[in-house]
């Protein structure tokens, strides 16, 4: 049977009593009521800093501190925790609507995205989002697809202040831009052309439903962003992230095996 892996606090980690808290109110409810786990059931505890801690659970009684009893887990092993890319993956996705928005969250989590960004353009949709439950989703998607972090979501921000960021922040990373309509290369031809492609990070830029202005396609095109397209058809926006993420983490999952660093 699978073992039920849980994030936590690396401050929950306990190394000297050898011990993980789980006295977390979600991760309680979690295991009482979702898993139905018991004391003594084998769990699997990441601290969202790349090791997996194998413990053993136990319940901790209500005293005076809580009225209801909690968990903890004594630790039996360690490794390192895998399941991550071999570089960071960054996909900048506009607002949707709220279920295909989450949609896209999940998958792009399940796929191996590092961090994800909610854009605001010109045309998008809304820009009304709730980050906490963002970031609930991305957390448990990548508990269950078993990643060793829990990709970073940051909070809304306009494409101009994104692609400035990007651009003198993190000089090491190749950004791409998915450009519907426009004389590009395709991705795969771009990922193919090592004078492209920098050492570092891949951040792709998406659209969303009402594309991207000819302002904000000539801004990316002025900082260095390279433009792409994903073929002669015209993909939703959540489509185009998650076609687009699958297309590099499958070029980075064979380049690895090809030099032989898996
Ligand atoms: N309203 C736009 C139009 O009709 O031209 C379509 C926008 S599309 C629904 C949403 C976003 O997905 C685009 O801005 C682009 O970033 C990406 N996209 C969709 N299809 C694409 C393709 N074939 N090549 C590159 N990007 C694509």
């Amino acid at each position: 049977m699978r073992i039920p892996r849980f994030f936590v606090a690396p401050e929950s980690i306990d190394l000297l009593n050898q011990q993980a808290n789980l006295s977390e109110q979600a991760l309680i409810n979690q295991i009482s009521n979702v898993l139905r786990l018991r004391e003594g059931d084998l769990v699997d505890v990441l601290d969202n800093q790349g090791q997996i801690y194998r413990c053993r659970l136990k319940t901790k009684p209500a005293g005076k501190k809580s009225a209801e009893s909690s968990w903890f887990a004594t630790i039996e092993s360690s490794m390192k925790a895998t399941g991550e890319p071999a570089r960071p993956l960054e996909i900048a996705l506009p607002m949707l609507r709220p279920n295909r928005y989450e949609w896209a969250l999940e998958k792009l989590t399940e796929l191996g995205a590092t961090s994800i960004v909610p854009l605001l353009v010109q045309h998008s949709v809304t820009r009304d989002g709730k980050l906490s439950r963002w970031q609930n989703i991305v957390k448990e998607a990548a508990e269950q697809c078993e990643r060793a972090f829990v990709p970073e979501i940051y909070s809304p921000i306009p494409i101009e202040a994104y692609l400035k960021r990007l651009t003198t922040d993190e000089p090491d990373s190749t950004i791409f831009i998915c450009a519907e309509r426009a004389e590009a290369m395709t991705l795969p031809a771009v990922l193919c052309n090592q004078n492209i492609l920098a050492p570092h990070k891949i951040s792709v830029i998406v659209g969303a439903e009402g594309g991207f202005t000819e302002d904000e396609l000539k801004m990316a095109e002025e900082l260095g962003v390279v433009p792409v397209t994903l073929g002669s058809r015209i993909l939703r926006a959540e489509t185009a992230a998650i076609y687009a993420l699958s297309l590099i983490v499958s070029y980075l999952e064979q380049n690895n095996k090809l030099s032989g660093t898996t």
